[in-house]
């Protein structure tokens, strides 16, 4: 009998059915990838790699040729790779249909974790193209991977990146780029706009059921005992919704482009494309240059996600039988919980982040009253929550550690008087309080500057930047002491001239 494998060198273990093929040939459209010529790596993920028992295979010729959509997964037979159709609503309007237009499910693999969908970004043209070319640019690639795996240091549910393979391939956007592609992971890559489709567009509800059923079953089984799944799956994506967007709000996250395509049916950030970190507190901060009237601003973020829940609603609508009740009404009642949710979580993460240990009805004034002053004098948001880690509650402490932030330093005084007295209340402990919120205040985001530099750097054919920046992204709450002090640091002039837009 052979030895088992070691874990670390096994190949990926592919399923022999993934979930949306096992749907039905309505969900997508099966078809190869399009090979690349002169591939390259650009950058892996170690530490989702050893997550998935994958490292040595992940420095293999093997996985480069399958990462480039070069070669197709093998399983027990081999398998077909696919593109998925969906619809969705963009900037508010309905777009009709849309779908992987240049994304392909490679398949299902498993892990301790459970099975994850392995996709391929960038990996050629598909029926869901329209007018794109089916790739995608070295440039809007390590911004996904790096930012999918920075928000996974930081807790907040993502798409993971397990690598980018680069080739030299011209791509055409504003100027000729060269070409990447990413392998994305997630337990599913099905968003809102899967089930508008459907709802939309189909002349029956069977395609809808099926995908509804499919995902209770996978994602969600305690909605099956439910007197009425379908409402409990509402409310169950609603609540995974309104936690997601606390986690963003918390951590200073614009996404950019909150379309019903881009919204995870599992609660997870996905697409990453135009999205930024605030530097600068300015809840009213519009991170995709395209965004003309702010529809997606950082402030809007938790009313935009509870409009693209109404849509989902709206796509579950036909799946409810009127003799159970009035369905808008049902729906209506299934995601009502959304807002005291998102705001609840809201507060328990900012509590958290002042690093108050108990809660306070009064905290709710101290904590908008930080805020109205960091948005008052444009503090940096990241470095300024860190920095109140470093506030002492001892009589006479100066605390210019954080105090010099601001530029109305007697409003800050004033403020952090009542913070003292705060934290005296429920028996703080300045040292355990700090220890407690650096690691909830992040010392290092991906801000949009440093994906610059590593960009410009790659473009060059000089990749380590895009991994020395990955390493300090993976454990956001440390102090690395030995990180370039930029990465840590106010953004430099030039990064305010930066514009992020959705070509990518
Ligand atoms: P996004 O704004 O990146 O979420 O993209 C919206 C839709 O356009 C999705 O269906 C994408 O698959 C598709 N798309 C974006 N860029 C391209 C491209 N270069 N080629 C083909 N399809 C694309
Ligand atoms: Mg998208």
């Amino acid at each position: 009998m052979n030895a088992p494998e070691p874990l670390a060198t096994r190949a990926p273990r592919w399923r022999d059915l993934p979930l949306l093929h096992r749907l039905g040939p309505a969900f997508g459209t099966r078809l190869p990838p399009t090979p690349l010529p002169g591939v390259h790596w650009v950058a892996r993920s170690e530490a989702l790699a050893v997550e998935l028992g994958l490292t040595d295979w992940l420095h293999s010729n093997d996985a480069l040729a399958l990462l480039a959509g070069n070669v197709q997964p093998t399983g027990s037979a081999p398998i077909t790779t696919m593109a998925s159709v969906y619809s969705g609503h963009q900037f508010g309007s309905w777009a009709g249909q849309l779908g992987d237009g240049r994304a392909l499910l490679l398949g299902e693999i498993d892990s301790p974790a459970g099975a994850l969908e392995v996709q391929l970004k960038g990996a050629g043209l598909t029926p869901y193209s329209r007018m794109g070319d089916g790739r995608a640019v070295l440039r809007s690639s390590i911004r996904e991977f790096l930012c999918s795996e920075a928000m996974h240091a930081l807790g907040i549910p993502t798409t993971r990146a397990l690598a980018i393979v680069g080739s030299p391939a011209p791509v055409r956007r504003e100027t000729v780029e060269t070409a990447a592609v990413v392998t994305r992971l997630a337990p599913s890559f099905i968003r809102f706009g899967h089930f508008e489709h459907f709802a939309h567009t189909a002349s029956d509800t069977t395609a809808l059921r099926a995908l509804t059923d499919a995902v209770i079953d996978h994602f969600y089984p305690a909605c099956r005992d439910a007197p009425q799944p379908v409402l409990a799956l509402l409310e169950a994506v609603s609540r995974r919704t309104a936690t997601l967007m606390a986690d963003w709000q918390a951590v200073g996250f614009c996404h950019g482009v909150m379309n019903t395509d881009n919204m995870s049916i599992l609660g997870l950030t996905i697409d990453y494309g135009p999205f930024g970190f605030l530097d600068a507190f300015d809840p009213g901060h519009i991170c995709n240059h395209t965004d003309n009237q702010g529809r997606y601003a950082f402030a809007r973020q938790p009313s935009v996600a509870f409009w693209n829940l109404h849509a989902l609603a709206h796509g579950l609508m036909p799946l409810l039988d009127p003799a159970d009740g009035d369905p808008a009404e049902a729906l209506k009642a299934a995601m009502a919980p959304y807002k005291a949710m998102f705001a609840e979580a809201m507060q328990a993460r900012l509590r958290a982040k002042l690093g108050l240990a108990t809660a306070q009805d009064s905290d709710t004034d101290l904590i908008d009253d930080l805020l109205r002053l960091m948005a008052q004098d444009r503090c940096d948001y990241t470095i300024t929550l860190r920095a109140l880690g470093r506030f002492s509650t001892a009589a006479g402490a100066d605390n210019a550690a954080v105090r010099d932030w601001f530029v109305d330093r007697a409003a800050f005084d004033a403020w952090g008087a009542r913070y003292a007295a705060r934290l005296q209340a429920e028996g703080s402990v300045d040292a355990d309080r700090r220890a407690r919120m650096d690691r909830i205040n992040p010392k290092f985001v991906l801000r949009n500057h440093l994906a610059e530099t590593a960009i410009q750097q790659a473009r060059a054919g000089d990749f380590s930047e895009v991994q020395r920046l990955l390493q300090v992204l993976q454990s956001p709450f440390d102090e690395h002491p030995q990180a370039p002090a930029a990465y840590a640091a106010l953004p430099p002039d030039w990064s305010t001239h930066l514009e992020v837009s959705c070509s990518s």
